[in-house]
């Protein structure tokens, strides 16, 4: 079948846009901030269930005492020689969307701008109910498809990292999750990595035994003024965002906490960087007669899907079959993108264009939120056209 034939496709026609519109605000009204889930796991259960989906939970909320674990959906397919192809978002939102009064205006939806909108990413959520809707109400064959629906991820892709990964039966998939209009494509993401460095002098009061002081804020001092930090190159980036430490104004201080973190696209050079900030400070500590006790703990790993991988291919294709363009692109930010890559499932992110996300400026447009539903039937469409038997 040619991709004109696709473009008019009965499937992508079925996206209902008042429905997909009222959807979401349903769900963006959903209270559901990290750890506290369980209201629109509840309203995802009912409507899973209706779309034909078995449904089950994971236990990893209770590594982090939230109130539900990840949400993993399988729809079989109508034809099962097709390989399952997966659609992943976060259930939760930065903030509470309680009492949410959403606003439209120009064709763009906010919030009355004292709460979060929750388009972040809940705008996903809803494309991905009713793109499997007009998947099923036009009747159009297709693969078996996954939902696998994460808890904890605003404050740092917890829930996805305590995933019980052997629920999931595909290996390959798709998340909207990104700031660019429809048709972004990531394929690139960063390794990424916290230090802690635990700075020691010896703490003394200014007027009792200043002689045995040995400040450790000097110290650090000194280590930070010969780290390089901010833009290491166009494919690391170093940050310190912790200092931690002193009791009292008249007291040298003994002991400092210093953090920060490395993002890099290589993961030779994320360890480079680790590695001369570790030296900056210890050769500080040395200078100066203190020491310094270096952790590094591991956020994410990165990930690099080709442009010729089937995911890639598929997602230009289903674009293009929706009149959108597609464009290649790559981040320094984390997503779930990175942990599932690393746990065995291939995926790539898409934008769907919300904006001022974690603000109360946060919006989208009804145009992306259209495109983000009519694209997923597309990905599926276009999944089946590119796996079916000749
Ligand atoms: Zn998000």
């Amino acid at each position: 079948m040619s991709k004109n034939q696709l473009s008019t496709s009965t499937a992508v026609e079925q996206v209902n846009e008042e429905r997909l519109l009222n959807l979401f605000l349903d769900l963006a009204k959903i209270n559901g901030p990290s750890m506290k889930e369980q209201p629109v796991a509840d309203y995802l259960v009912k409507a899973l269930t209706e779309l034909g989906f078995t449904l089950e939970f994971d236990n990893a909320h209770k590594n982090f005492n939230g109130e539900v674990g990840n949400l993993i959906a399988w729809k079989e397919g109508t034809d099962s020689s097709i390989p399952p192809l997966f659609f992943s978002t976060h259930m939760d939102t930065v903030l509470p969307t309680e009492k949410l009064q959403p606003v439209i205006k120009d064709g763009v939806i906010y919030s009355d701008g004292t709460t979060i909108l929750g388009a972040d990413d809940r705008a996903a959520l809803a494309a991905y109910l009713e793109g499997v809707r007009a998947i099923t109400e036009s009747g159009v064959p297709h693969g078996p498809i996954e939902l696998i629906l994460t808890v904890n991820e605003q404050p740092g892709l917890i829930g996805a990292t305590y995933m019980d990964y052997s629920k999931a039966k595909s290996k390959v998939g798709y998340i909207f999750d990104s700031s660019g209009d429809v048709g972004q494509i990531i394929l690139k993401g960063p390794y990424s990595s916290r230090i802690w460095m635990e700075v020691q002098g010896k703490a003394a009061h200014i007027a009792l035994n200043a002689e045995e002081g040995n400040s450790a804020f000097l110290i650090a001092a000194e280590g930070l003024l010969n780290m390089k930090l901010g833009t290491i190159d166009e494919e690391t980036l170093a940050n310190i965002g912790i200092l931690e430490g002193g009791e009292l104004t008249s007291i040298i201080p003994g002991s400092v906490t210093v953090a920060g973190e490395v993002r890099s696209f290589s993961k030779e050079k994320l360890e480079l960087q680790l590695k001369h900030m570790e030296e900056a400070m210890q050769k500080a500590a040395e200078n100066n007669g203190g020491t310094v006790h270096i952790r590094i703990e591991k956020k994410y790993s990165g990930f690099d899907i080709p442009k010729d991988h089937v995911l890639t291919k598929t997602v230009e294709s289903a674009s293009l079959n929706i009149n959108v363009k597609p464009y290649l692109t790559e981040t320094l930010g984390g997503a779930d993108t990175n942990v599932l890559n690393e746990n065995g499932l291939t995926c790539l992110t898409l934008g769907n264009g919300f904006q001022n996300i974690h603000s109360f400026r946060e919006c989208i447009s009804i145009e992306n939120l259209i495109n983000t539903g009519k694209l997923t039937v597309a990905l599926i469409e276009q999944w089946y056209e590119t796996h079916k038997q000749a």
